[in-house]
């Protein structure tokens, strides 16, 4: 138990005490040559407007410390039936049935490790490399048309009354969005916690699904298996700083976010030395560098769906 608080007081100070300001200026000063993604400065902002979240967050860390301590092996599937909210302006942004098809099956390889890049994770981590064994399933496409040339990071696009188009029945959906989001921003979710009536995934149009080559390095898909990461309650594997903590014991500390493909062995400047798992997807690096998650990763994800998860409406 004396476990478990100290380490919902740790989650508290990472929340409180992290610097986004390099991700920021990143986004703002180079728009798709770095991947960025909103997730956490979004977290940040709603932190900031509701004091109850942090608590919320925190039960959560609670419970999943104990379901990993408890319930190591998890029986049963979870299928996620995903809702994808498309909102366009131009053709580009209405992007095909075909292309959002493209897009789920991503999903479903790298979540059941089936990705063909799976195997050459390098020896040093294979060990630890898993198949997440969640799929997804979709249900419906819903479109919309829109005068707005882009959406930002302040959920506009999840609310009809804003011109965006609200959640399909969040408890048991994954709902994701594609539209124009801005700012260099590739996608961005919300953690585990959040109000129901934001809950979900944004991917910015050019990278949502197996995209064309303008897309490139972001063309693989994986900005949404990142994403969907954080969705199931995953960091980014920095711990989003310096040498941070991202909640997970078999990934490597990383100094901070990796871009482009790094060549294995990337040293970490973290001590005491080791290599960086830059193959993660929860780092930032190009959709074909990314392409693998870790067993405590798995842990932390399927903590959410068993009785008393965060997001037991999906059930196992
Ligand atoms: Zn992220």
């Amino acid at each position: 138990m004396k476990k478990i608080l100290l380490t919902a007081t740790a989650f508290l100070m990472l929340f409180s005490c992290q610097n986004d300001q390099t991700e920021s200026t990143a986004a703002l000063t180079n728009a798709t040559a770095r991947r960025s993604c909103a997730s956490q400065d979004v977290l940040a902002e709603q932190l900031k407007a509701d004091p109850t979240l942090a608590l919320r967050m925190n039960q959560i860390e609670a419970f999943t410390q104990k379901s990993m301590l408890t319930n190591r092996l998890v029986n049963g599937k979870v299928v996620i039936p995903v809702v994808v909210n498309v909102l366009y302006r131009t053709a580009a942004e209405n992007i095909s049935d075909a292309q959002i098809q493209s897009q789920i099956d991503v999903l479903n390889k790298d979540y059941t490790a089936t990705n063909s890049d799976f195997s050459t994770t390098p020896a040093e981590f294979a060990g630890v490399a898993a198949n997440i064994d969640i799929t997804f399933e979709l249900v419906k496409i819903n479109r919309k048309s829109t005068t707005k040339t882009s959406w930002g990071t302040r959920d506009a696009m999840k609310k009809t009354k804003q011109g965006g188009l609200d959640p399909t029945t969040p408890t048991t959906t994954l709902n994701m969005w594609a539209c124009t989001i801005g700012g260099g921003i590739l996608g961005y979710a919300q953690f585990p916690g959040g109000t129901l009536a934001t809950d979900g995934v944004v991917i910015d149009s050019n990278y949502f699904g197996l995209s064309s080559a303008a897309s490139y390095p972001y063309n693989l898909g994986r900005t949404a298996s990142h994403e969907v990461g954080h969705w199931m309650n995953l960091r980014h594997i920095w711990g989003d700083a310096s040498c941070g903590d991202d909640l997970v014991s078999d990934t490597p500390v990383h100094k901070t976010s990796n871009f482009g493909v790094p060549v294995y062995p990337y040293v970490s400047t973290c001590l005491p030395a080791h290599n960086e798992m830059t193959m993660n997807y929860m780092d930032y690096t190009d959709d074909r560098g990314m392409y693998m998650f870790t067993n405590g990763q798995k842990a932390r994800m399927t903590a959410l769906f068993v009785s008393g998860g965060a997001r037991a409406g999906f059930g196992i």
